[in-house]
């Protein structure tokens, strides 16, 4: 089991990154470690690195090993945040649940993430966060994000327009007020998670052009359609420069709400294979969960509590950390 599993990798570690580990999850033959680098030098980090690899590649299945760093490194200082798009072909697919957790996981890993909510269709990220009804203030201008409950300030659509009027935006609107929030004082912000809308309209395309993302994660359910369309949604992003960290499956199997067994009603493995036709990492798996539907809508992120659901999306979080640390 990946627990155990976990536990036997966990003692293979050397001393100094025993010391220095902040989380270990293993899925699907993958580890993927948070280590506190703090006050290391970037050679110290690299051979800290080199010598976790080396000690767990090859042991308990394990035929790859990640490695994310965190803490202050003596390289340049990034001006703002670091953001990740996350994106998805169509509608419907969990984008916003998984825009919501991921940040919120990350958060949990020790990242002070932030979130931006740009679905102009079905701006849910208030209700996600049990933040409804919430306004930003603005200091010169500068939209101030909302806090909360879960260490993940953030800023929606939802809360630039009158509560109950209809977004019915058009282009510009919408354009602008994607840019008002991304240029909100995001200071101490590391990750900025932008939940897009689906598709590959304008919305996108203002992304793309002013405030260019550091990558792309999207979001599919294994169903054929829903995969074409991921399809276009990779591409628009590839097209734009903008680097794909990985697809990440949503609704994938069904996970029993008596005995928590998975069964797989829409197929199994399809994003992970579209992910592999296409060149671009698969970031892993989320169970079609009513868990997850009960507490998104209760506005507790599953993400934030301590079930098989919070694992699932701190896995996907390991995996982005380890992403955003090679680079
Ligand atoms: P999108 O942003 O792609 O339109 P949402 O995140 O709004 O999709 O999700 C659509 C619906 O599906 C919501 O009711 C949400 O709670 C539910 N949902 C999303 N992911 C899951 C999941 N893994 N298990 C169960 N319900 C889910």
């Amino acid at each position: 089991m990946t627990s155990d599993n976990a536990e036997t990798l966990k003692a293979l570690l050397p001393v100094e990154a025993a010391g220095r580990l902040q989380s270990l999850r293993v899925a699907d033959g993958r580890a993927t470690l948070v280590l506190d680098a703090g006050g290391l030098r970037e050679d110290q980090r690299t051979a800290l690195e080199a010598e976790v690899t080396a000690a767990l590649k090859g042991t308990a299945g394990i035929s790859e090993v990640r490695v994310a760093m965190m803490g202050e490194r003596s390289a340049p200082q990034r001006r703002g945040p670091r953001i990740i798009a996350v994106g998805s072909g169509k509608g419907g697919v969990g984008k916003s649940t998984v825009a919501a957790n991921l940040a919120v996981a990350l958060a949990r890993l020790g990242y002070k993430a932030g979130l931006v909510d740009a679905d102009i269709y079905g701006p849910s990220q208030a209700r996600l966060l049990g933040a409804e009804g919430t306004r930003p203030q603005a200091r010169e201008k500068q939209l101030l994000p909302v806090e909360s409950r879960w260490g993940v300030p953030f800023l929606s659509m939802a809360q630039l327009v009158e509560p109950g009027q209809a977004i019915a935006w058009r282009g510009p609107m919408a354009g602008n007020a994607l840019v008002q929030m991304l240029e909100g004082d995001w200071s101490g912000v590391d990750v900025l998670v932008v939940d897009l809308p689906p598709g590959t309209g304008d919305i996108q395309l203002t992304m793309l052009q002013r405030f260019k993302p550091e990558g792309a994660v999207i979001v599919s359910t294994p169903q054929d359609l829903a995969l074409i369309d991921a399809t276009r949604a990779v591409s628009l992003f590839e097209k734009g420069g903008v680097p794909i960290v990985g697809m990440i499956e949503n609704m994938a199997g069904y996970a029993c709400p008596h005995c928590g067994e998975i069964s797989d009603p829409f197929g199994a493995g399809g994003a992970q294979t579209a992910a592999d036709e296409m060149g671009v990492a698969f970031l892993g798996r989320i169970p079609l969960d009513i868990a997850i539907r009960r507490e998104s809508d209760a506005g507790t992120p599953p993400a934030a509590g301590d079930g098989p659901q919070a694992e699932a999306f701190a896995t996907l979080a390991g995996a982005l950390a380890a992403w955003l640390a090679e680079r």
